[in-house]
């Protein structure tokens, strides 16, 4: 799932404070937690009072669809839901509102989501946990099925740094250091003659950018 935040309300109202009429879309993919319509009219309302602190009324329309990053669902759904729309709060990942701000140019899309990053639940209904950053040359199966560049903070692809204490990382106490979790998982699945393998600097020409399907 792709994990995001909701920016402050001051941070939206700034965004459409030179607009009237405001379309909030949601979306019902892979976003968590779920950024749906339930979670677009919350906003508008929020926002409805916001507005009314700053003197300004504002009128919303919400909506949410499939997928805001699938062209042909939001060119088919969301268009015609823009008649008399000044502007367009998004409630999907970046990959959404950079969708919706393509098809859309001529009306001002806003993003009302930080996006941080691909994770998983570590129990259910507990935190979310970066899990994938994308790299595109997944490296799991040299490193026992955990992700250097998602789980050790500094990415180090020839773990460890030796700062680790308690199996904690040095930078961030409450993490736990991803080197640790992968020679733990080697030493699990006899394979920690692994670690002595030399994986070269990250190709950076892969990451991102384009695949066919
Ligand atoms: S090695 Fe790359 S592709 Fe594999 S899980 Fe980590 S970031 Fe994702
Ligand atoms: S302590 Fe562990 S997780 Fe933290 S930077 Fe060093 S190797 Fe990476």
């Amino acid at each position: 799932m792709i994990v995001t935040t909701q920016k402050p309300l001051d941070e939206l109202l700034d965004f459409i404070s030179t607009y009237s009429n405001i379309l909030i879309a949601g979306c019902d993919g892979c976003t968590q937690p779920p950024r749906g319509l339930r979670e677009a009219k919350t906003l508008s309302q929020l926002l409805e009072l916001g507005g009314k602190l700053r003197n300004k009324n504002f009128s919303f329309k919400t909506t949410t669809i499939a997928k805001q990053c699938d062209y042909y669902l939001v060119a088919s759904m969301l268009k015609p839901q823009l008649e008399g729309v000044e502007a367009v709060l998004s409630l999907a990942c970046g990959i959404g509102v950079q969708t919706l701000a393509e098809l859309f140019p001529e009306i001002p899309v806003f993003p009302a989501q930080n996006t941080h990053f691909m994770g998983a639940e570590e129990r259910e209904g507990a935190i979310l946990e970066e899990r994938c950053a994308g790299c595109g040359d997944c490296l799991l199966a040299l490193t026992g099925g955990i992700c250097p560049i998602a789980r050790c903070t500094k990415g180090l692809l020839n773990g460890a740094c030796g700062g680790s204490k308690d199996g904690k990382c040095e930078l961030n106490p409450e993490r736990d250091c991803g080197w640790i979790l992968i020679y733990e998982q080697l030493k699990k699945k006899g394979k920690l003659d692994l670690l002595k393998e030399f994986r070269p600097p990250r190709d950076y020409q892969l990451t991102g950018w384009k695949v066919s399907t």
